[in-house]
């Protein structure tokens, strides 16, 4: 599986705000600043598919649809009980 940054590639990623910004910004060093990164977010009209992409890949690192890995983590244990569930 390749997972690349959410402003590269085509799709959605065509429409996303943060291919306009350095994408440091959304994958800083541990405690480093995401305030720019979620101004971005917080305008970005692909905000929902970005959020998906990352939990569908399970992605721990970096600002996803505006929310970092930590305020991912109960939406990425929901998806994977669903997972479950459905299996
Ligand atoms: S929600 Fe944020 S990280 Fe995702 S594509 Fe938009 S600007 Fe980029």
């Amino acid at each position: 599986m390749v997972v690349s940054a959410p402003g590269t590639g085509g799709g959605w990623r065509a429409q996303a705000l943060c291919r306009r910004v350095d994408p440091e910004w959304f994958f800083p060093p541990r405690g480093g600043s995401l305030r720019e990164a979620r101004q971005v977010c917080g305008r970005c009209p692909v905000r929902a598919e970005c959020l998906r992409y990352a939990l569908d890949y399970s992605i721990r690192h970096g600002l996803w649809g505006g929310l970092s890995e930590r305020e991912r983590g109960p939406l990425r244990r929901a998806v994977a009980t669903q997972r479950r569930a459905a299996a």
